[in-house]
């Protein structure tokens, strides 16, 4: 017989690890993976080709006009094991990691019209079931029925410091005061902002992984799954 399947919900600060968990979480299930702040960051490198951010501000309306010429998919990657990006069937991966794109996506996700377009989307994903989904309003917002919620956060300097290995390893030259300082900016913008800020759901359970290693995080995971699919 085929297991119940669930959606399962990630929500927590930046760069605190949640699309590794997710990631990993979907691989063990053979669930679908959905990486809803990729999405955000591919609306804002959309922005930024297009001269329509200037000094960290949106131009809104520009913007939202724009949306309707804005396609974003996803493509797993089974060779290099990763989720792969596409705007408009180009593969842009790698730029929206870019901290150019990490210092202007939280502007751009304050503005309502883009949220409602992203959620709209990411609840079509949603509807057959099978999926994590990582992102910032996942389990308070975009998927409020989720059967399981998590909250993850660690300190801004554990995060800091995980970004500043990411992008070193990729050979980015990056300033690690500069990653902490947006790291803490990202936090102020995404927990203060009118529609759909941060926060953690009611029913969310809350994982503080500053000293936890991937694997501990992924069987707390799968145990918390376990108990509801049995
Ligand atoms: O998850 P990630 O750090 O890649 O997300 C980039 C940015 O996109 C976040 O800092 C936040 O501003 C925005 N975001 C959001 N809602 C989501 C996912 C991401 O506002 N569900």
């Amino acid at each position: 017989m085929d297991r119940k399947k669930i959606v399962i919900a990630i929500d927590g600060h930046s760069s605190c690890g949640k699309s590794t968990l997710a990631k990993s979480l979907a691989r063990n299930l053979g669930y679908t993976y959905i990486d809803s702040g990729a999405m955000y960051r591919a609306v804002t490198l959309f922005a930024l080709r297009n001269g329509w951010i200037t000094d960290g501000r949106p131009d809104k309306d520009k913007i939202i006009s724009a949306l309707s010429e804005i396609k974003i998919n996803f493509k797993w990657d089974g060779i290099n094991e990763k989720n792969v990006t596409f705007l408009n069937g180009e593969d842009v991966e790698e730029e929206i990691r870019r901290l150019e794109v990490s210092q202007n996506v939280s502007p751009v996700s304050t503005i309502p019209e883009v949220r409602h377009e992203m959620v709209k989307q990411q609840r079509e994903n949603g509807k057959r079931k099978g999926i994590v989904m990582d992102g910032r309003d996942i389990g308070t917002v975009v998927f409020p029925d989720a059967e399981l919620k998590i909250f993850m956060t660690a300190s801004p300097e554990i995060r800091a410091r995980r970004r500043f290995m990411e992008l070193t390893e990729k050979g980015d030259t990056v300033d690690f005061k500069e990653i902490l300082q947006n790291v803490n900016e990202r936090d102020t913008i995404d927990s203060e902002r009118k529609t759909s800020p941060l926060k953690k759901a009611d029913d969310a359970i809350e994982l503080d992984n500053s000293f936890l290693t991937r694997e501990e995080q992924l069987s707390w995971t799968l145990n918390k799954v376990k108990e509801i699919i049995g």
